[in-house]
């Protein structure tokens, strides 16, 4: 990358194999969910048990992560008059799934060194209705699951974790998607960690949801379109067993994410030192940098969060503009779910009942992080940081 082009915040790293895959399926003649679709599946299974014949867990491949959450909390049967825990620091995905049940959102309060939900916040918010909790890997750093299994057992509830963020991350060792929750849900939009264009992939250990989820991600027809041409029922025929959706995910997208996956860990290696040639430039400037995982885990590294001090001259807003100037794109990660006018009246909160989460929007930036980034664009990001910072 050339010093006087500009540096975006963010790149999906697509090169020939996946062209290949996809052309090989425009050539088919079967486009739309079928064999990639299930291979895509089956190779995601393997890739988090690390086992081809471990048959643990089962993928569920759907055109997005919002659409996976979605029919987990459907298979799990969230309805009206349940409560639903999730971090206001967060994607609107995950609180408006719950909506989408009919469900109430209960917002709760973050950590402020990884940007995760507090357990502390999360028993607090416990009542007779709840449900379920939401966890989120901010960043792709795990959420402390110890816990929030432990309060899940204690209170009978049920988890689901939205794991946009969050492949390939362990916790005690463990993938992510094999923790031990009721379902896990992955995101492939254009900037994750890795992209088919839009998709996404909902991860259980529980056959039933994964049946569920099947049915309902295609219409609620009881098989879907790809068994139906090669099971012995003549092939017109179907049967509908529920109003589903339609969440399938195209063979298209399916071929890109087949090729994607065989990179993942070669994409996290970028990631994971792109971020550590952050630390070792950032570590005596006046920032708070991000949380690393403890030792022997992996963080996905989907964002690279630092936060200004709280005694900082420049505002945040101010930082990203002079940033911008400079040839350098960053992003806030997230605007929380309190600041935004239907959560606010949907959950009846206001910023002073999230004291973390709001300073941590009010000082958080997303530095530039994708696997193809050189170690020359790490410095030039962090050289156009120090004059932003000087000039204050
Ligand atoms: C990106 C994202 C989602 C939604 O993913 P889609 O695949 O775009 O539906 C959900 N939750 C979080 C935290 C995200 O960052």
């Amino acid at each position: 990358m050339t010093q006087d082009s500009f540096l975006p915040f963010s790149r999906p790293e697509i090169s020939e194999e996946e062209i290949a895959e996809v052309v090989d399926t425009l050539r088919s003649g079967w486009v739309t969910t079928g064999p990639k679709a299930k291979q895509f599946e089956q190779d995601f299974s393997h890739y988090l048990t690390g086992n081809e014949s471990d048959a643990s867990i089962y993928s569920v491949a759907v055109n997005s992560a919002t659409a996976g959450l979605h029919l987990a909390l459907e298979a799990l049967g969230i309805g009206p008059g349940d409560e639903v825990i999730i971090p206001t620091y967060t994607f609107t995905a995950t609180a408006e799934v719950v909506r989408y049940m009919g469900a109430t959102p209960v917002l709760v309060d973050i950590q402020p060194d990884t940007f995760n939900i507090d357990p502390i916040a999360i028993e607090a918010a416990i009542t007779p209705s709840t449900r379920m909790i939401i966890p989120v890997h901010f960043a792709g750093l795990a959420c402390d699951m110890g816990q929030i299994l432990q309060l899940a057992e204690k209170y009978q509830l049920r988890v689901v974790e939205d794991a946009a963020h969050a492949l390939p991350t362990t916790w005690a060792g463990k993938k992510v998607g094999t923790l031990g929750s009721d379902a896990c849900v992955f995101s492939f939009y254009a900037n994750k960690t890795m992209t088919t264009g839009e998709g996404g992939m909902l991860v259980t250990r529980h056959s039933r949801i994964a049946e569920r989820a099947k049915v309902m991600r295609l219409h609620g027809i009881s098989k879907d379109i790809f068994d139906r041409y090669q099971s012995n029922k003549p092939n017109w025929f179907y049967e509908v067993i529920a109003p589903g959706f339609k969440y399938n995910l195209t063979d298209i997208a399916a071929a890109i994410g087949i090729q994607q996956l065989k990179k993942i860990d070669q994409f996290h290696l970028a990631r994971e030192r792109l971020a550590q040639e952050y630390n070792q430039l950032l570590k005596d400037l006046p920032l708070r940098l991000p949380t690393d995982a403890p030792s022997g885990d992996l963080q996905a590294r989907h964002l690279y969060p630092i936060r200004l001090l709280d005694q900082s001259a420049i505002t945040r807003d101010r930082f990203i503009e002079r940033m911008a100037e400079a040839g350098v794109g960053c992003s806030v990660h997230f605007i929380p779910l309190h600041l935004h006018p239907y959560w606010q009246s949907c959950c009846h909160v206001t910023p002073a009942n999230f004291p973390i989460a709001q300073a941590a929007f009010e000082q958080e930036v997303s530095l530039p992080l994708f696997p193809s980034m050189q170690s020359e664009d790490v410095v030039r990001v962090v050289e156009a940081l120090k004059r932003v910072l000087a000039q204050e």
